[in-house]
């Protein structure tokens, strides 16, 4: 596969598409009905159904008996708890398999030209990326994943969550469905923007932002605070109409749906000529830059709030003229300080 049909390799041999990143055709006036028409698949494939489908599976095969989830109990904490873990081992492990240890598809598609294993930082628990990241994603990651998935089905157990059935509210549950990625979006973009105050960035979101160059593992390797906010996600079904299966798939979607984003590659190819988007780009200049893109554009939150870069000159340029702004604000405040202190 030639991926420079799709994009260019500068000289540091870090790949970019040629496109710049497009954000969905929701929330736009007037309306762009073709243009959502001919988005929507991408809505749907191959992800949201990814985690749509592990939801009805863990309802139908892992989640316990409503009766037993009513207390809370070692017992069925700790079974979900090692299912989450096995999940996340194999559906990450997959991709850093395919992807960073067997490099299947070399660096092709790869949006930095390095592998984060060439390069060891002491940023990182033993100096290493992988290991770091893993056992962020483990010791703390699928813990408060499981501790909000647990509180969340105690919660339906006992009648504290509204619980409507698929056969009695199919229309309800549909639209409710279909909005889970929207209020994902959402979330994610407020706790995001809210950890990127300095404060909060300095304590809590420098942990994941350590991973300049984001490999799989990447995508849950936060601190546990962080973590808390981002499975919190799942907490709008306390409130909202809804069905536990649901709300599985609002955690899942969280959960599982980090991976994309953090894979590092702008196309995952499969067998000789299929790829697989991963819509990764506008987040991958996210963990570049840092000061851009806190969602992923299913809303146009950063275009509304001017921190969208989509990959082109453009995006660049408007990037460079916000840190020039900021670097003149910086400075005339220093400038003032100074005054101030020599004044008295
Ligand atoms: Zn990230
Ligand atoms: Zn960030």
């Amino acid at each position: 596969m030639d991926d420079l049909q799709y994009g260019t390799r500068n000289k540091r041999g870090d790949w970019a598409p040629n496109r710049p990143v497009e954000t969905a055709p929701l929330f736009v006036f007037p309306p762009r009905l073709m243009a959502i028409l001919k988005w929507l698949p991408h809505y749907f494939l191959p992800w949201n159904v990814i985690f749509a489908a592990s939801a009805v599976a863990y309802w139908a095969w892992v989640i316990p008996t409503i009766n037993t989830m009513q207390t809370f109990a070692i017992g069925w904490i700790a079974w979900l708890y090692a299912v989450n873990a096995i999940c996340v081992f194999f559906f990450y492990g997959a991709f850093e398999l395919h992807l960073y240890v067997l490099k299947r598809q070399e660096n092709r598609f790869k949006y930095n030209g390095k592998f984060p294993a060439e390069q060891k930082s002491k940023a990182f628990w033993f100096e290493s990326q992988s290991v770091d990241n893993i056992l962020r994603t483990f010791l703390s990651g699928v813990t408060v994943w499981t501790a909000v998935e647990v509180a969340m089905l105690w919660a339906y157990a006992n009648g504290y969550a509204p619980w409507l059935s698929f056969t009695e509210n199919p229309w309800t549950l549909a639209v409710v469905a279909l909005v889970v990625p929207i209020i994902h979006e959402f979330h994610f973009f407020c706790i995001h923007r809210l950890i990127h105050t300095p404060f909060l960035y300095k304590r809590v979101h420098s942990v994941h932002h350590n991973s300049v160059n984001p490999s799989p593992w990447s995508s849950l390797s936060m601190h546990p605070v962080e973590h808390l906010l981002y499975f919190g996600t799942a907490f709008y079904h306390l409130i909202l109409p809804s069905n536990p299966i649901l709300m599985l798939y609002q955690l899942h979607y969280a959960g599982f749906g980090a991976i994309p984003g953090h894979v590092g590659f702008d196309k995952v190819e499969i067998g000789e000529d299929k790829l697989i988007d991963s819509h990764a780009y506008a987040h991958y200049l996210h963990h570049k830059y840092f000061e851009v893109n806190y969602g992923d554009a299913l809303i146009p939150l950063d275009k509304w709030f001017g921190t969208w870069h989509d990959g082109s000159p453009e995006g660049e340029a408007r990037m460079q003229e916000r840190y020039r702004k900021r670097k003149e604000k910086l400075a005339a405040r220093k400038a003032r300080v100074e005054f101030g202190g020599t004044a008295q």
